[in-house]
């Protein structure tokens, strides 16, 4: 191979692992050893691991310090999004600058004397000892913390191996075990927080963010036990399940033991955003009527849950119609407009024959100061819409639809399913399928707020 080629190849390779290309959605990797496997898998569910290529992770390669501090950055959802640095070999350009600043400003790596990062530089064991335990709040000596812990294991010879460089296998090993005490070689996480539930339909899930899936939910004041916090999450035990809830839903009960606060500030320009929610049709307008259910019924209900989550952040949020009352489509911008509304989501669901399936979001594509707002809201609003019901993709497309083309604010209309449909509908009927589809909205909205700017972690349900 030319020596160009080795280069060129390299640098796609540190690309990739970066995330740059897109996440390795399917963790098929063939490379990765059975030891480390499970944890490499939960990594990559949560969007914090990709592979090299969809198949390769190629886990004996050594890690570089921008490779760590991006990684961490990602499992504390840290800001990520590239900029000037500190450090005078590490500029905006390189695909590691937002997360290394994040995570020096927040003590968990630093730089050399001489106001260098040294982003290229392989992580030994020991540096990655000192990195875990900062990240994760452990304290006394780094390495003892995570032996103690169960997250390492020392070397066969008895000692930790300090000088040792680190493995992209066994970081993942180690960054899992820290996150997720059920992956760790003994069980060491201590349930000591008493903690209320301050939301219903609270998801537990496997990790800390809305990627990982949901393996329980719990009502409104309901007791559970806290061990740790990472980024806006709390690992807590709820009855048998055990697993991650959005700190921002919790409190503690009597005030016995406190818990860390939320990581990240409540960002104040939240409190300055009106969100429009429009439950399509109504009162003498059914709109599409199929498998015994109406639209304006389903639309509704929808809104209606969407506007309480909202209700828990410091978004306004305001609805055209929270009751079944027939509303004329100009009323419907204009409500928007004298609100002074924000951003504009109108939910219907779609019909036509029994055969056609799928969820699908328009937005209006012709001149306006909000095409590209308007766009990216309804993309990120498909994107968990299809995650929640798992219907075929019918994508985010333009079009000429009147409270789009009426409005003066990014607005998208969701067409959530085909009511005409018995498999659509079925889901439409069922409650626990209908609380899936809000929450994916609700969530999708703090996407599109997310990829203005704004800090909406700690409201992800
Ligand atoms: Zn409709």
């Amino acid at each position: 191979m030319k020596k160009w080629m080795t280069f060129v190849l390299a640098f796609c390779m540190v690309l990739s692992f970066l995330g740059i290309q897109g996440p390795v959605q399917a963790a098929g990797f063939n490379d990765v050893p059975s030891r480390a496997a499970k944890e490499v898998n939960y990594l990559n569910e949560g969007k914090i691991i990709y592979g090299v290529t969809s198949t390769s992770l190629v886990p004996e390669a050594t890690l570089t310090r921008g490779q760590v501090a991006t990684f961490i950055g990602r499992t504390l959802q840290l800001n990520g999004d590239q900029r000037d640095t500190r450090f005078s070999d590490l500029g905006k350009g390189n695909a590691a600058s937002g997360f290394v600043e994040s995570v020096v400003s927040k003590g968990i790596m630093s730089g050399t004397s001489d106001n260098k990062f040294l982003p290229s530089k392989a992580v030994t064991r020991g540096e990655m000892a000192v990195i875990l335990s900062k990240a994760f709040g452990y304290s006394g000596n780094p390495e003892q913390a995570l032996l103690n812990l169960g997250i390492a294991s020392g070397m066969g010879d008895g000692t930790f191996g300090s000088d040792e460089t680190i493995t992209r296998a066994d970081f993942a090993v180690f960054l899992a075990r820290a996150v997720n005490p059920s992956y760790r070689l003994k069980s060491t996480a201590s349930f000591n927080s008493k903690l209320v539930s301050t939301t219903s339909n609270l998801n537990i899930r496997s990790g800390p963010s809305t990627d990982y899936a949901t393996v329980g939910k719990i009502g409104a004041n309901t007791a559970v036990a806290g061990a740790h916090s990472i980024g806006g999450w709390t690992y807590v035990k709820a009855g048998s399940v055990t697993g991650f809830i959005s700190t921002y839903y919790l409190r503690t009960s009597t005030g016995t033991v406190t818990m860390p606060p939320v990581t990240e500030s409540s960002d104040s320009r939240l409190a300055g955003q009106t969100i429009i929610l429009d439950p399509g049709h109504g009162g003498k307008d059914s709109g599409a009527v199929g498998n015994g259910l109406k639209e304006k019924d389903i639309v509704l209900k929808t809104g209606l849950q969407v506007n309480n989550l909202l209700k828990q952040t410091p978004f306004n949020v305001k609805m055209t119609r929270s009751t079944d009352v027939f509303i004329e489509l100009k009323d419907r911008s204009k409500f928007a407009k004298n609100q002074g509304g924000d951003i504009f989501v109108s939910i219907h669901a779609n019909s036509a024959s029994a055969s056609a399936t799928g969820t699908e979001t328009y937005y209006y594509s012709a001149a306006n100061p909000h095409v590209a707002d308007s766009k990216l809201l309804g993309e990120k609003i498909q994107a968990r819409m299809l995650a929640a019901w798992n219907l075929r993709d019918r994508d985010t497309k333009s079009g000429n639809l009147s409270v789009l083309r009426e409005n003066t604010m990014p607005a998208a209309l969701l067409e959530l399913g085909f009511i005409s449909n018995s498999g659509d509908a079925a889901k439409m009927a069922s409650d626990a399928q209908m609380n899936k589809m809000s929450t994916a909205i609700y969530n999708g909205i703090l996407d599109y707020y997310k990829a203005k700017g704004y800090s909406v972690n700690p409201y992800y349900k």
